[in-house]
């Protein structure tokens, strides 16, 4: 176990969280305008405001920066409460892209990068994107297709080539840009506004309160100082697993609260809609949604409790996280889609959550690697090491 407080005062924390996000975030979130990244903006940076006047901060954050420097373990039960509100991440400031970016950066960044970057994503008065993905023929789920490239020039690199769906971009005061070099794949720090950085536009997308877009970005002759690149050159897919690592376990932390929330309004709904002279919440069919549910999410904590704890004895997580994130992102969303079907036509309208939970949720299964990718590389390794199930 890996704890950074006495469990009583821990169980205070979360009970205030929980508290907050009930009380303060839900009331505020509007699924009207739920695709408007500025109202999203707006309201989650108000409630910040409100949240550190309850305490409650970034949860991986130092506490010199306000943060409250929680183990990954405690991380678990903190996103979970979070995440149980669309808001709630942004407003704790534990969202990608900046949760992640912040993680790679810590371990990564040089003391002038930790001082011109870091620091302020740390302080939230910056916000940084990450782009690695490319349209087709480049990079996606393969990561060896990258075709952006960084040049070498007298004093730093020119950096030339196309990237999509980089969350946040829009409202992005730096990238991260992975492109290649002759030593092969490699971080770029580069500021917004850099010459031949455009961001072409914003990818619309089903989903919901998102901050920044899901922007589509060219690189053209964009030339960066040679202090922009990160780590080490040539280690850029490792350093981008390293990073995918623990934004994948804050994701399965807070998709665990929203499917949880889900089911959480379908039992409401069972237990006062009636149906062939029964309440649903009698009938066997329903009462096994209700069942099943309450055992994906079981297992899904389970799982992610077992990864964050490996996280924080300084594991390898590689080939845990990767299960873990195929079967938590599957869990959530049968979870959701089971909540959907309980509450009928309810159930598909936005006068409850649950259709744009749904909908929040299935992206999951196709970023930070999909389902396939990641089971092709968990049979790789159980076939190639002889790993006993
Ligand atoms: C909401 C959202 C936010 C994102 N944010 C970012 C971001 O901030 N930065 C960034 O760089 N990228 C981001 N991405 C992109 C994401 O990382 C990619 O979508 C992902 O890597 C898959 O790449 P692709 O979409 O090109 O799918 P493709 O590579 O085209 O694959 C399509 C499908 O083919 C199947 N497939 C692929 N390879 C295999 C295989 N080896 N075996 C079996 N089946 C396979 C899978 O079912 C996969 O879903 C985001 C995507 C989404 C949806």
């Amino acid at each position: 176990m890996s704890l950074t407080r006495p469990p009583a005062e821990f169980a205070a924390l979360i009970a205030e969280l929980r508290a907050f996000v009930d009380d303060e975030i839900i009331p505020c979130e509007d699924l009207r305008t739920a695709h408007d990244g500025e109202v999203v903006q707006r309201t989650a940076g108000a409630l910040r405001l409100r949240a550190a006047a309850r305490g409650l901060g970034a949860p991986r954050g130092a506490p010199a920066d306000g943060g409250l420097g929680l183990s990954w373990e405690e991380c678990c039960a903190f996103l979970e409460q979070a995440g149980r509100s669309f808001l709630g991440p942004a407003t704790l400031q534990c969202a990608p892209p900046g949760q992640p970016d912040i993680a790679a950066l810590e371990r990564l960044a040089s003391p002038a990068q930790r001082a011109r970057y870091l620091a302020p994503l740390l302080r939230g008065t910056q916000r940084s994107c990450f782009a690695m993905t490319e349209p087709a023929p480049g990079a996606g789920s393969d990561p060896r297709m990258l075709r952006t490239t960084a040049r070498r020039v007298d004093g730093g690199w020119v950096l030339d080539g196309h990237k999509w769906f980089i969350s946040g971009a829009l409202r992005a005061d730096f990238a991260i840009v992975v492109a290649r070099t002759e030593a092969g794949p490699s971080w770029f720090l580069v500021d917004k506004g850099t010459p031949g950085f455009e961001v072409l536009r914003d990818v619309p997308t089903m989903e919901p309160f998102d901050i920044g877009g899901h922007a589509e970005i060219v690189l053209r002759g964009c030339r960066v100082g040679a202090e922009a690149l990160v780590g080490e050159e040539g280690q850029g897919l490792e350093h981008a697993q390293l990073r995918l690592e623990g934004a994948r376990l804050f994701h399965c932390m807070r998709f665990i609260g929203l499917a949880s929330r889900a089911m959480e309004i379908a039992q409401r709904y069972a237990t006062t809609r009636e149906s062939h002279g029964a309440r649903l919440s009698e009938h066997q069919m329903v009462q096994a949604m209700v069942a099943d549910a309450h055992i994906e999410l079981y297992a899904a904590r389970l799982m992610t409790l077992d990864v964050a704890r490996r996280l924080d004895a300084g594991e390898s997580i590689r080939h845990h996280s990767s299960m873990a994130k195929v079967f938590v992102s599957e869990a959530v969303y049968r979870v959701a889609d089971s909540a959907v079907q309980i509450c009928g036509a309810l159930g598909i309208s936005e006068d409850v959550p649950v259709s744009m939970i749904l909908r929040m949720l299935r992206a999951f299964r196709i970023y930070d690697g999909a389902s396939e990718v990641h089971r092709a590389a968990i049979a790789k390794r159980a076939l190639r090491h002889g790993l006993a199930a």
